[in-house]
């Protein structure tokens, strides 16, 4: 991965927006901006977020992932099949009760629900790829939405029954349309496509997965069959794919930025789905406390490679570059260290209206993660 052989350095997504951005998407849903002024606000956008990267050292970078409202709804910005439906209007009397003792924040949770056929009509995010390329020589990643954390978030027995009368219905659509944008990514020249599955690292106490599946009213699933169903859904989508290097990014949410809503567990209660993906790369969280410790992957190893989570995208404290560089050590016990790409833990701001840190934080944590990197290579060669 570019010129840094070991150690190389990327990113999990999403940068904070910039003020100004945010100011712009107001006015234009206020009618006093035109598409085409938006359109070049997040143009600049994403030049400044590449600009910053690049600044920070990082061997790969993204766009920032400053044109979508969120890391899931970017689908229904997209693809006319899905369309933006808000919680309340698809709650239920058992999803309420989640609601109460998750203490949700259920005035803004939206999903896109399935609505259609699904037919990529067109670009999920090769678009982004294809304007990100033109402003920079680094290597740009894609990270797109899994195939599990989109059914389970999209799939509502009410809204999508009349397409697809069961969630199993709907695995060849689904799975085709995410392989149809992973061929046209390789096509737009980016390094690496990401598939954010969350909904995976749920699984940790499936608190969140009950609540979606109430509010989808999907049946009463065994939970044992539902882990199946998603490595399933990831080797379906990526199945016999060459030329682009395809990763599986599994963390516990990043939102809202009270962690008390947030799943807490470690690795060890997935490790025989993650087994199981036959996906290049993984990209794990290890800097948050809620993700527990490496002990599984020394008991269970994993061949590939690993995007290691050494930055905490929650906490706005910037680690310093011996703290990142013992914690790769200790993770170098449970994965080889040719292995590693250090990453910060998520994205800095999964969906615009919760950023964590600020983006001066995010910058400077990033600066720390290259000033690790180039420690790291000289111990290690
Ligand atoms: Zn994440």
């Amino acid at each position: 991965m570019g010129e840094n052989e070991l150690f190389p350095t990327s990113v999990v997504g999403s940068l904070p927006r910039p003020e100004w951005l945010i100011d712009g998407i107001e006015q234009h849903e206020r009618g006093e901006l035109t598409d085409s002024q938006l359109i070049s606000y997040y143009d600049d956008a994403v030049r400044l977020a590449i600009k910053e990267q690049e600044l920070t050292g990082l061997d790969e970078i993204s766009d920032g992932e400053q044109r979508r409202f969120s890391f899931l709804a970017f689908v229904a910005e997209r693809i006319s099949s899905f369309r933006m439906i808000s919680a309340t209007e698809l709650m239920t009397p058992e999803a309420r009760k989640f609601v109460d003792d998750m203490n949700l924040p259920i005035g803004i949770i939206s999903n896109p629900v399935i609505v259609g056929k699904i037919n990529r009509t067109a670009p999920l995010v090769a678009d982004e790829i294809t304007f990100a390329k033109r402003y920079t020589d680094k290597k740009v990643k894609a990270p797109i939405i899994g195939p599990f954390t989109l059914l389970i978030n999209s799939w509502n027995k009410v809204k999508s029954g009349p397409f697809y009368p069961t969630p199993e219905a709907a695995f060849n659509d689904l799975t085709r349309m995410l392989r149809e944008e992973i061929m046209a990514l390789r096509e737009a020249g980016a390094s690496f496509v990401q598939l954010d599955e969350p909904a995976i690292g749920n699984f940790v106490d499936y608190r969140y997965t009950r609540w979606l599946m109430a509010l989808n009213q999907w049946r009463a699933t065994d939970m044992e069959e539902l882990r199946k169903i998603s490595v399933e859904l990831i080797n379906k989508t990526i199945k016999g794919l060459r030329g682009i290097k395809v990763g599986v990014h599994i963390c516990r949410g990043n939102w809202p930025a009270d962690e008390a809503h947030l799943s807490h567990g470690g690795y060890e209660n997935m490790i025989d789905e993650i087994l199981e993906m036959n996906a290049d790369q993984l990209v794990l969280e290890y800097a948050t406390k809620r993700a527990g410790n490496f002990d599984v992957f020394k008991e269970h190893p994993w061949e590939g490679e690993v995007g290691l989570g050494i930055i905490d995208v929650k906490n706005p404290r910037i680690e310093t570059a011996q703290e990142i560089v013992s914690r790769v050590r200790k993770a170098s016990k449970a994965f080889e260290f040719d292995k590693i790409t250090l990453n910060p833990d998520c994205g800095f701001a999964s969906g615009r209206p919760w950023p964590v840190v600020s983006r001066h934080v995010a910058y400077a944590k990033l600066r720390s993660q290259t000033d690790a990197a180039q420690m790291l290579r000289k111990m290690y060669n």
